[in-house]
Parts: structure tokens; sequence; C-alpha cells
């Protein structure tokens, strides 16, 4: 470790380092330095602990990898607090990206001014899955990228333990427990594709339940949840239960007979 500060502790000497480096005219370009800076200096690589680095030669998008892992990550920063849904770029290229499995790690920091971190998670790549895109409308004719279309994320069909946490009102996380929740759920990434979309959507489905036990029903009563999300599919409830014996397989979920099931403590997490 480069850093002489404890994981989770904040190193504001090296930041106001930083910021005396500033150079920039634009509000933007202005937050982007600060957050990014910010990353450098006070967080870690929630999967192994190693430093964020910028990936080289960066120009577009908040891109950094981790210096041990490598793992990719794509920092967002935000003033105003991320809701259920999160802004994201082009839909055609996010669709593209998870088709062939290139999408990053999310992190969603939410900071005011002067600068300072409120909130920082990160959304592990295994749950960025085709179901969560949603198209936003058009961009008018009138627009400077007229017929361009953008996307949302939406939060809301994944399970909460998704969302790793590193900050909250301000105050770290303990590296140690965000560690421990990126390990938590980190076998899914394994699992490719529109399969990886299923299992997502199966384990949001199970955590809206909002109980420790639940039945083959309770599934069954979002069935028209997962055929909104594959409208492609005929079959959902057989599908559905599919997803059960793989969280049973994964040691998510107990199976208790007669369509009983139960949460273990892997699924609740930390
Ligand atoms: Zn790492």
């Amino acid at each position: 470790m480069e850093r002489n500060h404890l994981p989770g502790q904040f190193a504001s000497q090296s930041m106001s380092i930083q910021l005396t480096e500033l150079d920039y005219k634009s509000a933007s370009q202005r937050a982007r330095v600060l957050t990014e800076s910010w990353l450098a200096v006070n967080a870690l690589c929630p999967a192994c602990g190693g430093a964020y680095v910028k990936t080289p030669n960066n120009t577009k998008v908040l891109d950094f990898n981790c210096k041990s892992c490598t793992r990719p990550f794509e920092l967002k920063g935000s003033k105003t607090k991320f809701g259920k849904k999160v802004v994201d770029g082009a839909y055609g290229s996010m669709i593209a990206s998870i088709r062939e499995g290139r999408q990053p790690n999310l992190i969603l920091m939410n900071y005011r001014l002067p600068f300072s971190v409120l909130d920082l998670f990160i959304l592990p790549r295994r749950f960025i899955v085709e179901p969560m895109v949603v198209a936003r409308t058009p961009l008018s004719k009138n627009a400077r990228r007229a017929g361009w279309v953008g996307c949302n994320l939406d939060l809301e069909i994944i399970p909460k333990s998704a969302l790793i946490h590193c900050v909250i009102n301000g105050a770290p996380v303990p590296q140690e427990n965000i560690q421990r929740s990126w390990a938590a759920t980190e076998e899914l990434e394994s699992i490719e594709g529109a399969e990886r979309g299923w299992i997502a959507v199966a384990l949001g489905i199970v955590d809206s339940i909002g109980s420790g036990f639940f039945s083959i029903d309770d599934i069954y009563a979002y069935e028209s949840r997962a055929s909104r999300l594959f409208p492609n599919n005929k079959n959902v409830k057989a599908k559905l239960r599919q997803q059960l014996q793989r969280l049973r397989d994964m040691g998510f979920i107990e199976f208790h007979g007669n369509g009983a099931y139960a949460l273990t403590n892997k699924f609740i997490g930390n």
C-alpha cells in the first residue's frame, strides 16, 4: 500500500493539494477533477483493497482500473442524490457493452460544494443487466444531438444489497465490510448474458417480497414484473422457478418443501 492513511479514512491534506492545482473554468470540468481526485486519494477497490488509477488517455468518461486486480470502474458524480433511476449514457452503447460483457462497475458519488462526499456506493457490473436499462425519450429535432437516445438504469428491479455502500452520510464504511459485501454476490459474475439478467431480476423479486420466508405464490405475484422485463419469454413462471433452484445452489435461499423458501445469511448480507 502506497498511502499512509488507513482504508476508509479521508486524506484531506492530499485533497487540498489537488485543489490548488485546479485550473479549470467550467463547473463541470471542475467537478470532474474534484470527484476523480477524491476517489484516487480516499477510496479503495471493493474487491481487493487496491488503489484506483485513472485509465490512460481517457477523455470521455471517468474510467478507472484497480491497480492490483485491474477490475474496471466508471465514476459518476452528482450534486443531487441518486434516486431509483440512474441516468446513464447512450442506450445503444449500454446494451452493446452488456451483451459483449464489457460494462464496468459503476461508482456513484453524491457530493456537495464546497467539495465533500456525502454518499458513495458501487453498483457491481454483475448487476448491470439488460432488463434494467430503460431507453429515454429521443432528443427533439431542435436539440444539438437530435434523435439521440439516452438511458436510465432502473435500480428498483435489483436487490438493495446489490449496491455496495462505501460512504454513508459523509461517514466511511470500513473497507472490510465493503469487501465482504462485494464478495457476497461475486459468484453471479460467472453467469453469462441473459441468464445473469434472470438471476438479478429473481433476486430483486425476492428482495421486494421483503420477508425472510416466502412461498412460490409470493414469487408468482411478481410475474407481471418479470414479463415486462423479459417481453419475449412466454414461460415466465418456469423461468422464475429455475432461478430459485440456482439461488439455492448458490446458497442465497433454502428450500423448505411444499413451495416454501427461506433466505440465508448470504442473501441478507453484512
Ligand atoms: Zn482490486
